[in-house]
């Protein structure tokens, strides 16, 4: 018997797949990859995710905003990645984190962005998928203050 493997990071929901995602998932499947964890980025890309685990046995989601899209999470963002975490194949919470190499949102921005979205995490009891680019210092800081690894 041949190790099943698990994609815990992928964005299938992205315009890149939009001609061949049904192809890339039976590719997967064939390829002895039994699950796929789709991260969501932003509104419409985490919709589109959630529309994949709901399609397909094999799928589950993380939902969140990624640092990029940190500046549109709004309340009524927040409230509804809130929502998404609560469904049944929601498996996690990313992509969140902090990019400072584009910086499409002040550090300000991404930093509390990040802070709200693995507090969300640690309510509902789940994991972070979480992206640092040239933020290691802080995102390592943000990580050793929340309680994510509080007792490890
Ligand atoms: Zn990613």
């Amino acid at each position: 018997m041949k190790t099943a493997l698990i994609d815990t990071h992928c964005h299938l929901d992205m315009e890149a797949f939009d001609k061949d995602r049904e192809e890339v998932i039976k590719k997967a499947k064939g390829s002895d990859v039994q699950f796929i964890i789709n991260a969501g980025s932003d509104r419409e890309g985490n919709l589109k995710g959630l529309d994949l685990s709901d399609k397909y046995k094999n799928i589950y989601s993380a939902v969140g905003i990624h640092p990029h899209d940190a500046k549109t999470l709004d309340e009524k963002l927040f409230k509804e990645v809130k929502e998404w975490a609560r469904l049944p194949k929601v498996v996690a919470v990313g992509e969140i984190g902090l990019d400072y190499h584009y910086l499409h949102s002040t550090k300000g921005v991404q930093i509390e962005a990040f802070r709200r979205q693995i507090a969300l995490a640690n309510n509902f009891g789940l994991p972070i998928l979480v992206h640092s680019r040239e933020a290691k210092k802080d995102t390592l800081r943000i990580l050793q203050d929340s309680t994510v690894f509080q007792g490890i």
